[in-house]
């Protein structure tokens, strides 16, 4: 699989949703968005897995052959591309800035003391 990043990611978070808990195994996702227009897939798209829950959430897309979660929200459509930080191989060149759905977070998580933002739901709307 590969891919290039030729924008700078907007923004960053982790998110606690019980999908993205249950698709990564662990807390969540870390996550960035990227401008459409900045994101080119180079090879492997072959490889791609899509699960949309049937509810119309957002979409999981992981490696059919190692496993890996790789990007997310309205894969492949929209302005924005959500790319998993945790497949990437250098410096994303950001960090994370706030929790989404932390009232999510599984019973045996440590509580957070990063003095990052916490919603309790989904991210809210960047402003425009
Ligand atoms: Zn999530």
């Amino acid at each position: 699989m590969r891919y290039a990043i030729t924008a700078p990611f907007r923004r960053a978070n982790l998110c606690h949703c019980t999908r993205c808990r249950k698709h990564s195994g662990s807390v969540g996702s870390a996550q960035g968005r990227v401008p459409a227009a900045g994101f080119t897939l180079l090879a492997g798209a072959e490889l791609l897995r899509v699960w949309r829950p049937a509810d119309g959430g957002m979409a999981k897309v992981f490696c059919r052959v190692c496993g890996s979660s790789l990007f997310g929200g309205s894969w492949p459509d929209g302005e924005e591309v959500s790319v998993r930080l945790g497949p990437l191989d250098g410096d994303p060149g950001i960090t994370i800035q706030f929790h989404s759905f932390a009232s999510e977070l599984a019973p045996w998580e440590v509580p957070y003391e990063d003095g990052l933002p916490r919603h309790d739901g989904p991210p809210p709307p960047r402003p425009r």
